[in-house]
């Protein structure tokens, strides 16, 4: 029900791909980030005024810019009040999409920094969603990869990273770009364009461009398994064995985000 929903959206917040889409650019900063306390009727002990003052301040802003509009901030002070006003409802669970996605190289590790402070300093917890690999191995503890609308591994960021088991992940890590560690024979080379999802090929969606698709990958949808009871799941009848090539994990180490 809608008085239900209301409730869990308060533990349930999102941060918005595009940080210049999602700001409106009439109201002030201040007024964005307070309208969560205001939409659910909650006052703060200190005055809305003071929560967002503090709110600005633990993402990196100054309060003192309270009344500035958002075109007077850069693309990452930006991304730091759609965080502000994500957190300000003190949530439990933050959907993250493409958080950085949109901003400038140079900015994409102040706010993936921030939201670990966050992560670890609040104790929240992310949904992370990015295409970036580097970026998912440095922030996410655990990793799901999805093709065609669906989730075919998931498993602790380590294992996903050095020993995928489902074909897709590994012709993903290859692409990582490394001209000094990978050389052609690490790079696995998908032929074909996805499919549509409206009319997504039988069985496996992955077995149109998959090098080990046999017959029962047409005809049989695969689960998400383990294979050894662990807690890596894979969905592939046919999986991977083994560590990724040498040169391919290094190149994902290589591309761990620095300031
Ligand atoms: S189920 Fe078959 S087609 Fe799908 S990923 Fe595994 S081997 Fe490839």
């Amino acid at each position: 029900g809608r008085r239900d929903l209301r409730d869990l959206r308060q533990d349930l917040q999102i941060i918005f791909q595009d940080p210049y889409a999602s700001l409106n650019p009439r109201h002030t900063v201040g007024r964005i980030v307070a309208m969560p306390l205001q939409v659910n009727g909650i006052t703060p002990p200190g005055g809305v005024k003071r929560r967002v003052q503090e709110l600005l301040e633990l993402v990196g802003l100054n309060p003192e810019h309270y009344n500035r509009y958002p075109h007077e901030f850069s693309g990452g002070q930006r991304q730091r009040v759609g965080i502000a006003r994500a957190l300000a409802l003190e949530p439990k669970l933050i959907v993250a999409d493409e958080p950085v996605s949109a901003l400038d190289v140079s900015i994409q590790a102040q706010v993936i920094n921030l939201l670990r402070g966050l992560q670890r300093d609040l104790d929240l917890a992310f949904v992370f969603i990015a295409h970036d690999l580097a970026v998912i191995r440095h922030f996410c503890h655990r990793v799901a990869v999805m093709y065609l609308g669906r989730i075919v591994e998931i498993g602790d960021r380590d294992a996903i990273y050095t020993r995928p088991q489902h074909p897709y992940t590994r012709a993903l890590l290859s692409a990582i770009p490394d001209v000094t560690t990978l050389g052609p024979a690490g790079r696995i080379r998908l032929t074909g364009d996805v499919p549509t999802p409206l009319n997504p090929p039988s069985g496996c969606r992955f077995r149109t461009r998959c090098w080990k698709a046999t017959d029962r990958c047409a005809t049989e949808t695969p689960a998400l398994t383990t294979r050894d009871g662990g807690t890596q799941l894979t969905a592939c009848h046919h999986p991977e064995a083994g560590p990724v090539a040498v040169g391919v994990a290094d190149a994902a180490d290589a591309q761990e985000v620095t300031e």
